[in-house]
């Protein structure tokens, strides 16, 4: 919000901007495929988020993304084009064609390696690292938010639910869509979100979908019945393709106390090292 009034950079104008077919359906309205002509002269394919029914108070919502945004910078996060803040407002994004993570996990089951897998891990682990220093947490970290650049690069996205946090405190959530199977147990019982929370849905459940091809968290058990489960102690199992190494890593971050838990600098050390296997011929 504080650059919002300032912002030359990420102020562009609809001329320049040519949309394409539809790519999904967000939660504010469709997204479309587009290109966009930079100042430059530079075509770029982007991704253009559209908001339906955009009264003041949704679209403040709908641009607060875009605002949080503008301040990021990283070759693991979605980078923002611009804003077209004048009905209809739309949100210019650079385009990952292969779309969501999650889709490309299940897509490209067969032929994904252990090393491929803990690569992608290590490349979000360093986003969250990002945003660590800068305050910032997420705060719905999940393979449907990481869309994939190239078979070789991931990019954490959908900082719809982001917010700055200022040192020893937290933000308090008070809206209700929130992912409870990805939540660390003090954000289902307090709405308590911090960096370590943030730990908790990455390393926690989000490595757990890598590994995975995608299935859901906990998808044998209803919402209301997981802080029970989490409270007596049951954990997520290995997936069938984790290391144990890096599952020991991920037991790491299931610490019931936040304190307990393990930073983003910590885990991109260890994903770092974690040993690749050699590849079965
Ligand atoms: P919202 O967060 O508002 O619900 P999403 O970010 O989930 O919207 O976007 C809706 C759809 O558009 C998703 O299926 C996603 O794959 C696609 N999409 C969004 N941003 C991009 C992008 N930058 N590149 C490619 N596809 C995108």
């Amino acid at each position: 919000e504080n650059t919002a009034l300032y912002d030359d950079k990420h102020m562009i104008s609809r001329d320049d901007v040519i949309v394409g077919r539809i790519l999904g359906e967000g939660f504010f309205g469709e997204v479309h495929e587009g290109v966009y002509k930079s100042p430059s002269g530079e075509r770029i394919s982007v991704a253009i988020k559209t908001c339906k029914d955009c009264s003041a108070e949704v679209k403040e919502k709908f641009l607060s993304e875009a605002d949080l945004m503008k301040n990021l910078d990283h070759p693991h996060i979605v980078r923002l084009i611009g804003v077209i803040e004048v009905d209809p407002v739309w949100i210019v994004m650079e385009l990952y064609e292969h779309g969501e993570l999650g889709t490309y996990l299940v897509e490209h089951q067969s032929a994904l390696t252990t090393s491929k897998l803990t690569q992608f891990c290590l490349q979000i682990c360093k986003a969250l690292a990002y945003l660590e220093g800068l305050n910032m947490v997420h705060r719905d970290i999940a393979v449907r938010n990481v869309l994939v650049a190239s078979p070789e690069s991931v990019r954490l996205g959908d900082f719809g639910l982001s917010r700055y946090v200022d040192e020893q405190e937290y933000y308090k959530a008070s809206i209700s869509r929130l992912p409870i199977k990805w939540m660390a147990p003090e954000s289902i019982n307090f709405r308590r979100f911090t960096t370590a929370s943030d730990v908790w849905m990455f390393a926690g459940v989000c490595v757990w979908e890598i590994f995975s091809a995608a299935q859901q968290p906990f998808f044998w058990l209803e919402n209301g019945q997981v802080i029970n489960q989490l409270e007596s102690g049951v954990r997520l199992y290995k997936p069938q393709h984790c290391p144990p190494t890096i599952y020991a890593l991920l037991a790491r971050c299931w610490a019931y106390e936040p304190q307990g838990r393990p930073t983003f600098r910590d885990l991109v050390c260890s994903f770092r090292c974690a040993p690749s296997p050699t590849p079965v011929l």
